[in-house]
């Protein structure tokens, strides 16, 4: 995640802080010293800090739970809305899922239990969230309810709440992970709904939360429905090979005429091997345009970092590459490392659109015949 600031590591994994958790912290003790002066200022800043510690706690029981399972957990970061550990993976077996999901949850429920019964807290009349900001109730009481407001609101059964995994993973087990997931979207994006209604009256900041939630219950469902689209199927078979490239020595009105002459927006860059060497993309050949002029070369301004895959692979291993590393193509390569063809994230919204246009029991895609190998498919331009 960009704008963040690696703050050491615990157990293996980078705790990282985003910017904008940096300046809600001088936000909030800037808030406080302007109400009540220094005193407040400190004990605000120091409330905020706990906070962030049962935040952290949380992230890692998920953490800890995954690794259990054999799934990597690089780093997590902290935001002003609360934390994220990246997982390597979404584990597919229904029970893991589950576990991974409420492990968070469950440890805001220990700490909220530990304070209640070891620490002296009370949970005082119904508004403890309200309270949040009362230097009058004793810290415990506010720390407790803050965690049982974090095990309740993660609980909220829409992603990317840990009660949409928690949901999903109970209907896997009876329909599959594909429909799974898209019926907890579903039941995810009902839930946006609502709360946006809710919003409208009461709380506009609700508003945002309900698009948020939307929002990501619609990219986690597309995101599933890629995986299993690309599941069994080698990479060969959605790869376009019908494509111009260019070398990196092409001066950038070289790369002007291929762009007019051609339909495609992304042009692969191959060395004299045809080994791909980078990418180049419509909007680098305008911005190479404006500030370079027409003799810049290629290199000078096209992307160097391309993903490679070999032709062999599953496709799944490129939808990876393209979620994992945000790219716009993945580069196909035969086994000597020379250039094929792309596959991008075109390509697999078309294959998808081709699945869910197929009868249901059809078999799908030229490369279960025999008679017609690959390039089949997608021949065509792309957008
Ligand atoms: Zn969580």
């Amino acid at each position: 995640m960009g704008w963040s600031l690696n703050i050491g590591s615990i157990a293996g994994t980078a705790v990282r802080i985003h910017i904008t958790f940096l300046l809600f912290l001088v936000w909030i003790f800037g808030a406080s010293y302007a109400a009540g002066g220094a005193d407040a200022a400190w004990s605000g800043l120091l409330f905020l800090v706990l906070i962030f510690a049962c935040v952290l706690a949380h992230e890692f029981g998920h953490i800890f739970t995954a690794r259990a399972f054999g799934v990597a957990t690089p780093d997590v970061t902290l935001l002003p809305i609360g934390g994220v550990a990246r997982l390597e993976r979404i584990p597919e077996k229904p029970m893991e899922e589950f576990l991974i999901a409420i492990a968070g949850p469950l440890v805001n429920v220990v700490i909220a239990g530990f304070l209640l019964l070891f620490a002296g807290a009370e949970l005082t009349s119904g508004a403890a969230a309200a309270s949040l900001d009362n230097t009058t109730i004793p810290l415990v009481n506010r720390l407790a309810a803050v965690n049982l407001f974090l095990a309740l609101f993660n609980m909220i059964p829409a992603f990317p709440m840990d009660g949409g995994r928690v949901l999903r993973a109970l209907l896997s087990a009876k329909l599959g992970f594909v429909r799974a997931t898209e019926v907890a979207a579903s039941i995810g994006q009902g839930f946006a709904f609502l709360l946006g209604f809710v919003g409208l009256f009461y709380n506009p900041i609700l508003i945002f939360i309900a698009i948020f939630v939307y929002l990501a219950a619609s990219s986690e469902a597309h995101m599933v429905a890629l995986r299993s689209v690309a599941r069994g199927v080698p990479v060969s078979a959605a790869t376009m090979t019908q494509i111009a490239t260019l070398p990196p020595e092409a001066h950038i009105d070289e790369a002007v005429q291929t762009l007019l002459r051609t339909s495609q927006s992304e042009f692969p860059v191959v060395d004299a091997a045809h080994r791909p060497v980078g990418l180049l993309g419509r909007g680098d050949i305008i911005r190479a345009l404006k500030e370079l002029g027409p003799d810049a070369r290629v290199s000078q301004v096209m992307t160097d970092s391309i993903p490679v895959v070999n032709r062999r692979a599953p496709l799944d291993e490129a939808v990876r590459l393209l979620q994992e590393k945000a790219a716009p193509a993945v580069a196909v390569v035969e086994n000597d490392g020379r250039f094929l063809g792309l596959i991008t994230t075109e390509t697999m919204g078309e294959l998808l659109m081709m699945r869910d246009a197929m009868p249901k029991d059809a078999k799908f895609g030229p490369w279960s015949r025999l008679a017609r190998p690959e390039k089949a498919i997608n021949q065509g331009p792309i957008a």
